[in-house]
């Protein structure tokens, strides 16, 4: 199964991402999970990106669909993929088409007034890639999966939140209608706690 996660940033793609792969034994594929990753190791990709990912823009379509492109042909993937946060606009969508067309879409419709609360309390965990909201923890520095330091993303400050939303309205958001007028679009309600989320992408999935 080819399933690609829509939504806005901070409409709990990640987490949802996380459950469906357990559920379904998928790879989760997240790119901006990779693009963290290479700025974290400093890599010739890290050092190109940075600067866009911490300006809230998007990284270029080139090297985004040829990093997809190489994961998707690794052979956890053979038998289907997640994709959280790729394809983020018509290029990358089409490009999808030729390379792996998705099977199903979900995409995660959440009131957009909710989203600066959602992100800005949103705590990571570098060590095991965990993501948290303050409003569901004791602790607020400590990862409670595996006791490391929990941060905040640098591009998840209100102005980068704003820029991200725009570039969501501009880019991503058209998606909506070209993956409907595919026939493989499905809408869950994001504006629902995590379990009652994840009830109606399970409904979805079968
Ligand atoms: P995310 O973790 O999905 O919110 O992605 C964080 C950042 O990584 C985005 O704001 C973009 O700068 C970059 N990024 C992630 N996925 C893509 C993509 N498919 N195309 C371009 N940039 C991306």
């Amino acid at each position: 199964m080819k399933v690609v996660l829509l939504g806005a940033p901070g409409c709990g793609k990640g987490t949802q991402a996380s459950k469906i792969a357990e559920e379904y034994n998928l790879p989760h594929i997240s790119t901006g999970d990779i693009f963290r990753e290479n700025i974290s190791g400093k890599t010739e990709l890290g050092l190109k990106v940075k600067a866009i990912i911490d300006s809230g823009n998007l990284c270029p379509d080139d090297v985004t669909c040829d990093l997809v492109k190489d994961r998707l042909s690794k052979p956890d993937c053979q038998n289907g993929y997640l994709l959280d946060g790729f394809p983020r606009n018509l290029v990358q969508a089409r490009a999808l088409e030729d390379f792996a067309k998705p099977d199903v879409v979900i995409d995660i419709d959440v009131d957009l007034d909710l989203i600066e609360k959602r992100i800005t309390g949103r705590r990571s965990c570098p060590k095991c890639g965990g993501s948290f909201h303050i409003d569901f923890l004791s602790n607020d520095k400590m990862c409670p999966t595996c006791g490391g330091d929990l941060t905040i993303r640098k591009d998840d400050t209100p102005e980068v939140i704003k820029e991200r939303l725009t570039v969501y309205k501009n880019s991503t958001a058209p998606l909506i209608d070209f993956y409907k007028s595919n026939g493989v679009l499905k809408v869950v309600d994001g504006n629902n706690t995590i379990d009652a989320v994840f009830e109606q992408i399970k409904k979805v999935l079968g």
